[in-house]
């Protein structure tokens, strides 16, 4: 994916791909199409301890490294509004960071730089929705960052530590 733009967060560069050039717009409609019925998401030691926070038992929510799953493959924190047909996130204040950043991805390549891309969602180039500019990445994403770098790390060190 091209590039159009790049920053850096702490010693990473981050690009920006020509997608976002186009005039993306993000608001989410609560529709849960994609994000929340594709397991439960991946945890960071982080995540662990805002989940810890709700005072819900650790083994209610987690199956290895990730949130369980209903028997139906949606994360177990789902919930449908009757009313409003709308879903909603039972933690939402405690939500893990791969909740935060979606529909947002970041992609590791070779030399240590990241890429910014989109996931499938609804709420993507909504009238409504948010302009995903320089301002909104700033503001929404970069704070996320580190913690989805943390998150790579972790997997990675899983990934060694099976090998040997
Ligand atoms: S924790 Fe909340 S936002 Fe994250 S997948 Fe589960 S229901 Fe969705
Ligand atoms: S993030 Fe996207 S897919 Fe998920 S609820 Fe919002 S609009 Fe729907």
């Amino acid at each position: 994916m091209a590039e159009v733009c790049s920053f850096r967060v702490e010693n990473t560069r981050v690009k920006i791909g020509r997608i976002f050039q186009d005039g993306v717009r993000f608001g989410c409609c609560r529709c849960a199409t994609f994000c929340c019925r594709l397991g439960g998401p991946q945890l960071t030691e982080r995540d662990m301890v805002r989940l810890e926070e709700t005072d819900i038992k650790r083994e209610l929510f987690v199956e290895g490294r990730s949130l369980r799953n209903k028997a139906n493959g949606e994360c177990i924190f789902l919930r449908r509004d009757l009313g409003s047909g709308s879903y909603t996130c039972a933690i939402y204040e405690h939500r893990p960071v791969l909740c935060r950043i979606y529909p947002f991805d970041l992609k590791i390549d070779k030399n240590d730089e990241w890429m910014l891309s989109l996931l499938p969602c609804k709420g993507l180039s909504t009238p409504k929705g948010e302009s995903v500019d320089r301002r909104f990445i700033e503001k929404h994403l970069k704070p996320l960052f580190p913690q989805i770098r943390t998150l790579y790390e972790e997997k990675e060190k899983r990934k060694r530590v099976k090998v040997v």
